[in-house]
């Protein structure tokens, strides 16, 4: 098996003030390491001018500074950046830079794959590789930061993955967001498939994080068909963990619905998701189905039918937003990150990167 060596991006001050003092330099060139990996961006040693090149030699003998290789990149018609990267391995996997007006965001991926085998999914039909790293993790923004003239102020951890499957590589990778990165917590979302235990033990941490839960029915009996998560954690006891997320985080929470032509659409599951979350502080971001080949027949239902879910939804005074749909021609939304790929590193299924059904 290959196993590439570690990278220093993903550790935070004090683990680089370990690696100084074992050098035998004093700590202020950990803190000088941190800021070169995390303030000044740097991907490569020779970057480093203010660094002793002996300290330099030294930990580029056991040491890479990024773990990440672009494979590809690539740019839509309307401004959106997709990186396709690697550790040396075949194990490919995406983050996508998203600017808008206001701010810049980022999605990023947690794990190579997804073993949640959620039925729309073009990640989880290619089936789990492995997690990713923190240093994996943290090096998707700093790439997609030396893209970007303006500061990444958030991220969605949106792309390849289910976030709280990598618990134990994300919480260092969040720390270093906020610590060493400087954004805020209030800034990044978890996007979670619902996984109680782990809400639960997240919520345990008080960090004001913005969870957001694909619920993408009220009924289980729907929500099974398209979600097998659901036998595990139904609808009922995962929008109560949710309830109690935003009671101990005091943020307010997101459920995401997907939106899949007369299945998911109908009005009655609109009057039925409005009565589960009423009076509950939340939001409910609509995504009509970014068109992936699923097998399933599964269809982009049409603007009408869109509307009439989010009306329903606000004549019960529910804050409805719509998912903004960005890099349709580069296959750069969520969903659609199936680590698409060709040669020497088309390991995992390749999907097709048609943008919607022709609904
Ligand atoms: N595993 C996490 C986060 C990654 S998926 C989760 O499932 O929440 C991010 C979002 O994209 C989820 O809300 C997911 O349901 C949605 N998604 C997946 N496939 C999609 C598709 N084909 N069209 C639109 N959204 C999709
Ligand atoms: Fe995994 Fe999320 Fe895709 Fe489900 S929707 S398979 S949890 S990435």
């Amino acid at each position: 098996m290959h196993t590439p060596p570690p990278s220093l991006i993903g550790l935070n001050t004090a683990q680089c003030v370990e690696l100084a003092t074992q050098f035998g330099a004093p700590a202020y060139r950990g803190r000088q390491l941190a800021h070169q990996l995390y303030q000044s961006g740097s991907s490569d040693f020779s970057e480093m001018s203010d660094l002793p090149r002996q300290f330099r030699s030294w930990l580029a003998e056991n040491w890479v500074v990024s773990p990440l290789t672009v494979v590809q990149h690539q740019r839509s018609t309307d401004h959106v950046d997709k990186l396709l990267v690697h550790n040396g391995d075949e194990q490919v996997y995406e983050c996508v830079l998203l600017p808008y007006e206001d701010r810049v965001s980022c999605c990023l991926s947690t794990q190579v794959g997804c073993p949640m085998g959620c039925t729309f999914c073009a990640t989880g039909m290619g089936g789990f590789d492995r997690n990713l790293t923190t240093g994996e993790i943290v090096a998707q923004y700093l790439a997609l930061q030396a893209l970007s003239a303006r500061r990444i102020s958030h991220i969605v951890f949106m792309g390849m993955g289910e976030p709280l499957l990598n618990l134990g590589q994300l919480l260092p990778a969040i720390e270093i967001f906020r610590n060493e990165i400087g954004l805020s917590a209030r800034h990044l979302t978890i996007s979670t498939v619902g996984l109680v235990p782990q809400i639960r033990e997240l919520a345990e941490l008080k960090i004001p994080i913005h969870l957001a839960l694909s619920l993408h029915s009220p009924f289980d009996e729907v929500r099974g068909r398209l979600m097998p998560v659901n036998h595990k954690w139904p609808v009922a006891e995962v929008v109560q963990t949710m309830r109690d997320y935003q009671r101990a985080t005091g943020r307010k929470v997101t459920f995401e619905y997907l939106l899949i032509d007369e299945l998911n659409d109908t009005v009655e599951q609109a009057r039925a998701l409005a009565h589960l979350i009423k009076g509950f502080p939340c939001f409910v971001n609509l995504i009509p189905f970014n068109w992936v080949d699923t097998g399933n027949g599964f269809r982009r239902p049409t603007r009408e039918r869109v509307q009439a879910f989010r009306q329903v939804l606000q004549s019960q005074g529910i804050n409805v937003t719509e998912r903004v749909e960005r890099g349709h021609d580069i296959a750069a939304a969520c969903g659609q990150l199936a680590g698409q790929h060709s040669g020497k590193f088309a390991k995992r299924r390749s999907l097709s990167a048609l943008p919607q059904s022709p609904a």
